[in-house]
């Protein structure tokens, strides 16, 4: 995503609007859009809080929130994570970035310090208190997500908080002073009891559900056996390619990890 933030507002801006939790959307023709300016001047309910979140392919992004009062029709708010797959891909994740920052907007509007009000800032994506200064940035937090191999097959888990029969890779939050390999180590210790070597970098995801970035790695299994620590785990184990559980979605990079496991070894005999 090539945002660029910028001061000047166009007239064929891009809305990325919420009510609570959901993003406003237009609907027609099969296809699911993002609102442009021609599109907010026809509602009757006006944003609020309107902020600039760059120049996304020549359009500039403001997010916002607004009532859900008197919707014109072909107009309707959704959850952004299952618009995955309805808005075009290059959308998407401009509306996690919108979702991330409109939710960090709403949950920094007092200073931590001394507990003034915060306001945001024209030149940058930042918010300062009005009283002492403090200059407050979006929270990223950043987390590890691993796949575990073992000759031809991959260390799944369940979590407690998954749907029924759905295991993925193990996954958890950045500790402070902890490096992400560090933290691979110790996630996978602490869960299942497995220790690792050969710790590859894979990619990363921003994942705004509410403030994630996900760093994916691949590791070699140096031990084998499962203990499971019955806290965030509830069931774990080794899977081929040819006998794996319901998986998470796409576009998770938890996804895009078993499916790399998968290309890679489905010509492996079942073990
Ligand atoms: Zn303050």
């Amino acid at each position: 995503m090539d945002i660029k933030v910028s001061e000047k507002i166009p007239k064929d801006a891009y809305w990325f609007l919420f009510h609570n939790d959901e993003l406003l959307v237009k609907e027609g023709e099969g296809n699911t859009t993002i609102p442009l300016t021609c599109d907010i001047k026809l509602l009757v309910s006006q944003p609020a809080d309107v902020q600039s979140i760059g120049i996304f392919h020549e359009h500039e992004c403001f997010i916002a929130t607004i009532s859900n009062d008197n919707l014109l029709s072909g107009f309707s708010f959704k959850k952004v994570r299952p618009l995955y797959g309805y808005l075009e891909d290059k959308y998407f994740w401009v509306a996690c970035r919108a979702f991330h920052i409109i939710n960090w907007m709403k949950t920094s509007k007092f200073c931590g310090c001394c507990g003034s009000s915060m306001t945001i800032l024209s030149h940058e994506i930042a918010m300062k208190c009005s009283n002492c200064g403090h200059l407050v940035y979006p929270r990223i937090s950043p987390a590890i997500i691993v796949a575990v191999i073992k000759e031809n097959q991959i260390l799944l888990a369940r979590s407690k908080r998954f749907p029924p029969n759905r295991y993925s890779v193990i996954a958890g939050f950045v500790e402070p002073g902890e490096t992400v390999e560090e933290c691979v180590k110790r996630e996978l210790r602490e869960e299942v009891g497995i220790e690792v070597e050969q710790i590859n970098y894979f990619g990363s995801q921003p994942w705004s559900f509410p403030d994630s970035l996900m760093i994916a790695f691949t590791a070699k299994a140096l031990t084998h056996e499962i203990t499971i620590d019955n806290n965030e785990i509830v069931a774990a184990d080794w899977f081929t390619p040819h006998n794996l559980p319901d998986l998470p979605d796409k576009p998770s990079i938890g996804r895009q990890l078993i499916d790399w496991f998968t290309e890679k070894y489905k010509h492996t005999s079942i073990t």
